[in-house]
């Protein structure tokens, strides 16, 4: 079993608490390794050291930042197969899975690569008789990234990239189920040039948690996670005075039209319920078929492709589908949400209760579930299942599928089938969701742009990564400012003699 570290002022430390988490193989159901958990004096000490380095790492110029930035994206591209098999390792997803995890991570890093013209900032010429005005973009300091386990790659670098190239100090508390990822990139930070103590990788609990919370110096806070959480911290952050965008949980809805083309619908259906074994805040876990017949033929297009879904470990090679849940408790709560899906009344069409692999008993694998009839009364449309598990709700008409999502409490992602521009323009249009997919079934925006939910998806301001990133991990000052008449206006030109 392996002995994991924190990463403080560029180098490994091995923690002090004396408290430890395990770290599961979720393929075999063995602990893989053992990993420290941060006090609130670690951590408190860990931001001491952050401060200190910070000042020098503000001071460099943003295009020097943003040099370390293109050798760290090189570095990750070097890497790549050992990032993805370190995330695929602990959190069971497969290995294509895993490089798309690290892919869409170091997208971010590429446009951190221009980040100095996304912190200029902005000037304004004679704004009153002999006033300009200018305001500049400055780091907040040290800010803190606290991140889930379903991207143990994508996320922490959509947290560090943007906040290290605005000259911020960074806390990283990555999810004490996936923390190696994180370890090896603070690792590659280092030798892409990043100066020791700007980012320090604080395993750790709540407990870690609440002391980022309650330190002073901490100046902003990045949360993704589950929605609890999310409006947890969002709301202590707040009372401690701290700029905190928190990204929680979400029920991603997809309406298929009875003029979309049902076989491309159905793969996209497939492919976004399942992939990564349903844990992805994108993922679709509702299908919203309009019409009766739309519903009818959906499922019969759906069913053969769920069942024939290859569910396996990450390690059997690249025609698995899908890979384990991330825990027991995970796998338990599924099952559990299945059968309360069947007591409530829903048609289980395929079932994926008491799926077992063979060879990998104690493995936390899930078999695919998909649910018709399913209203949404059910605990199994109310929750975020984050599962193998497809839910398909029938709709009378597009008002009421479009109704169906507006009233939904969260609101991360959702997508629309049909072959009618009409019908996808008004959706996008009075959709009350961040992020939308016409015939396109995970609209995560690509980097240039920025990823955020609404309602109960995310607490806070402004989205993550692209130009909202650098506006997040900054602090505006702005200048009005008056130079009196001078030498130009009858002041002394020729050298002054003595007298
Ligand atoms: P989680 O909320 O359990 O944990 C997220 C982080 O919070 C971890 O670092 C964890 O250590 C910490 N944490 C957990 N409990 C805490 C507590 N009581 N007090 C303080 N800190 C605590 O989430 P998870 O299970 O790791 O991730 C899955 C969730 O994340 C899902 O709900 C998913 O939808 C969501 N998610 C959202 C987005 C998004 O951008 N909206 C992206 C990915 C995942």
């Amino acid at each position: 079993m392996q002995d994991l570290h924190h990463w403080i002022d560029g180098a490994k430390v091995t923690g002090t608490s004396g408290r430890f988490a395990e770290v599961y193989n979720p393929a075999t159901g063995e602990v893989q390794a053992r990993l420290p958990l941060a006090s609130k004096d670690e951590l408190d000490a860990a931001v001491a050291r952050a401060a200190e380095a910070q000042k020098g790492w503000a001071a460099t110029n943003p295009q020097r930042r943003a040099r370390v930035m293109m050798r760290f994206g090189a570095l990750i591209n070097e890497h790549m197969d050992e990032l993805a098999e370190l995330v695929s390792r602990e959190h069971g997803k497969t290995l294509p899975d895993g490089r798309g995890d690290v892919q869409r991570g170091l997208e971010v890093v590429e446009v951190c690569m221009g980040g100095p013209s996304l912190l200029k900032g902005e000037f304004t010429d004679d704004g009153g008789p002999g006033i300009d005005l200018y305001s500049m973009r400055q780091p907040l300091g040290v800010v803190a990234g606290i991140t889930p386990f379903n991207f143990p790659a994508m996320i922490p670098l959509w947290k560090m990239a943007p906040a290290l190239t605005c000259g911020n100090a960074m806390i990283l508390k990555p999810s004490e189920r996936c923390p190696s990822t994180s370890l090896r990139l603070a690792e590659l930070l280092q030798e892409a040039g990043l100066p020791d103590g700007v980012l320090q990788v604080v395993n750790g609990d709540k407990e870690v948690v609440d002391a980022i919370l309650d330190n002073e110096t901490v100046q902003g806070v990045g949360f993704v996670g589950s929605t609890p959480i999310a409006q947890y911290i969002y709301g202590r952050a707040a009372t401690n005075g701290k700029r905190a965008q928190c990204f929680g949980g979400a029920k991603n809805h997809m309406i298929v039209m009875p003029d979309a083309d049902l076989d491309k619908a159905a793969d996209a259906l497939v492919g976004a319920g399942f992939g990564a074994a349903g844990e992805r805040c994108m993922a679709i876990s509702v299908a919203v078929p309009v019409g009766k017949e739309t519903a009818d033929r959906l499922r019969d297009k759906l069913v053969p492709r769920i069942e024939k879904l290859k569910v396996g470990p990450y390690t059997s090679g690249e025609d698995v589908d899908y890979g384990p849940v991330i825990t027991k408790a995970a796998q338990e709560r599924i099952e559990r949400l299945v059968n309360s899906g069947v007591e409530a009344g829903a048609t289980l069409v395929v079932d994926g209760r008491d799926f077992r692999l063979q060879g990998y008993e104690d493995g936390f694998f899930v078999g695919p579930s998909y649910f018709d009839d399913v209203t949404p009364d059910m605990e199994i449309y109310k929750e975020e299942i984050f599962g193998p598990v497809l839910s398909q709700v029938r709709a009378d008409s597009y008002e009421a599928a479009l109704n169906l999502i507006i009233d939904n409490p969260y609101g991360n992602g959702t997508a629309i089938y049909t072959a009618d521009g009409d019908t996808a323009r008004d959706f996008a249009h009075r959709v009350n969701v961040g992020m939308v997919g016409i015939n396109f079934p995970i609209p995560v925006p690509l980097s240039y742009h920025t990823f955020g939910g609404w309602k109960k998806s995310a607490f806070g301001d402004l989205n993550q990564y692209g130009p909202d990133a650098f506006r997040f991990y900054t602090r505006t000052k702005t200048v009005t400012a008056r130079w009196f008449s001078g030498i130009k206006e009858g002041g002394e030109f020729n050298f002054k003699q003595m007298d």
